[in-house]
């Protein structure tokens, strides 16, 4: 069979992508522009928030809604080991000490219930992630977050487009009010994509202006919100339009202008994408059911389906019982052109955590007994249905 190798995510670009980019490439800025500010706009629009900072990638939107919440030494973040390692990392990166709570067995998501009684005193941000596309139950984690007193960093790099739903509304993620400040991805693997880039959300005016603050270089240009470098200073009395300074060590995190035409070329088709992708986990769902040593995902409120992005297709497989090991799985399927992926490796087990921090085996032991049974198969929007049925093939084959 002649076909193209089906990695497990992968972008999806058309014509009118590359016109967008290559309009901003003709354009008067590269970056700074005019293309950044519409993009952040029509992001926080689609997102139903006041505000949207758009940032080079989403680590770097962590790290500043770290520093936009004050967060700092002697703090402690509460995260999932289920993630991406940005999303505790972010924590370190400013001081504080990231720390695991553990995850719903059914949903693997970060659960509300073992947060609860991980609340101690120097807890000061909690950073659920919606695994694979999948809302947190964010009403419930927000209730217990807030009582304590905590800032809510909502991780939703695999959620862009997608929706939670509660007492018989529907939320978008990034719009809702469970979250002081919610993060984005747009990595090619995501759901929409700028190359490399991210994106905070908030409905928080300060926030807002703090992250702006540190994405750039901690630099203020409004003569109204400067103090002025000394006593009588000159350079300050004469109000003149250059002049600038810097009042917090920021970073240069922006996006250009041409990643940003991209992003919003991409924003236009987002819900196609998401519509697609759903048709796949449907399609995936039905053709695999009933296999013996395979779970398929399960979705939980206030998450369902029909309003889940779904960034990943993630099974669990009970590989004891298959008598193959994940690798063995892995190289079969690859055999046959279909990529896999692990997603993800507990981040509390990686060395850099273990020496750090001291931690290890059984401090999350949910996940630990999940994560070797966790396989990702290829999801992407321009997946047609013959490739998805070739897969679900290959694996049942594989796998019986
Ligand atoms: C991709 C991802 C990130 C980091 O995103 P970048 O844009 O690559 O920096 C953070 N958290 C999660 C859950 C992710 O999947």
């Amino acid at each position: 069979m002649d076909q193209r190798f089906l990695s497990y995510g992968r972008q999806s670009i058309d014509e009118s992508d590359v016109e967008a980019v290559v309009r901003a490439l003709h354009s008067d800025a590269l970056t700074c522009g005019r293309e950044v500010d519409l993009f952040e706009e029509d992001f926080a629009r689609r997102a139903g928030a006041k505000y949207a900072i758009s940032f080079a990638n989403a680590t770097g939107a962590l790290h500043c809604a770290m520093l936009a919440a004050g967060i700092g030494k002697g703090d402690r973040v509460l995260t999932s080991p289920l993630t991406f390692l940005s999303s505790a990392n972010c924590a370190a990166f400013v001081g504080a000490t990231p720390d695991f709570v553990d995850v719903d067995p059914q949903t693997r998501l970060f659960s509300a219930d073992s947060l609860k009684n991980r609340l101690t005193r120097d807890v000061k941000a909690v950073v659920p992630v919606d695994l694979a596309g999948q809302s947190c139950d964010m009403p419930a984690i927000a209730k217990i977050a807030r009582k304590h007193g905590a800032f809510i960093i909502e991780d939703a790099c695999h959620a862009t487009g997608g929706f939670l739903f509660d007492e018989g509304k529907t939320y978008p993620i990034g719009g809702h009010p469970w979250a002081d400040m919610t993060v984005f991805s747009f990595h090619p693997v995501k759901t929409m994509t700028c190359g490399e880039g991210g994106m905070i959300t908030t409905n928080d005016e300060r926030l807002a202006n703090r992250a702006r603050l540190f994405r750039g270089h901690g630099i203020v240009r409004q003569i109204d919100d400067c103090v002025g470098l000394g006593t009588n200073d000159p350079a300050f009395m004469e109000k003149g339009a250059w002049y600038y300074e810097m009042q917090e060590l920021g970073y240069n995190y922006r996006l250009t202008d041409i990643q940003c035409a991209l992003g919003r070329s991409q924003l236009g088709k987002l819900s196609r994408f998401i519509d697609r992708r759903r048709e796949i986990v449907a399609r995936y769902n039905a053709g695999l059911i009933g296999i013996s040593c395979l779970a398929i995902p399960q979705c939980a409120l206030p998450a369902r389906p029909e309003s889940t992005s779904w960034h990943l297709y993630e099974v669990q497989i009970d590989f004891d019982q298959l008598g193959k090991t994940r690798s063995q799985v892995m190289n079969e399927l690859k055999e046959r052109g279909i990529g896999s992926q692990v997603l993800y490796i507990p981040v509390h087990l990686q060395p850099w955590y273990r020496r750090m921090y001291g931690y290890g085996q059984g401090k999350c032991p949910i996940a630990e007994a999940i994560y070797p049974q966790l396989l990702s198969l290829p999801l992407w929007p321009d997946l047609t249905d013959k490739e998805v049925d070739y897969v679900i093939a290959n694996l049942i084959d594989i796998l019986t």
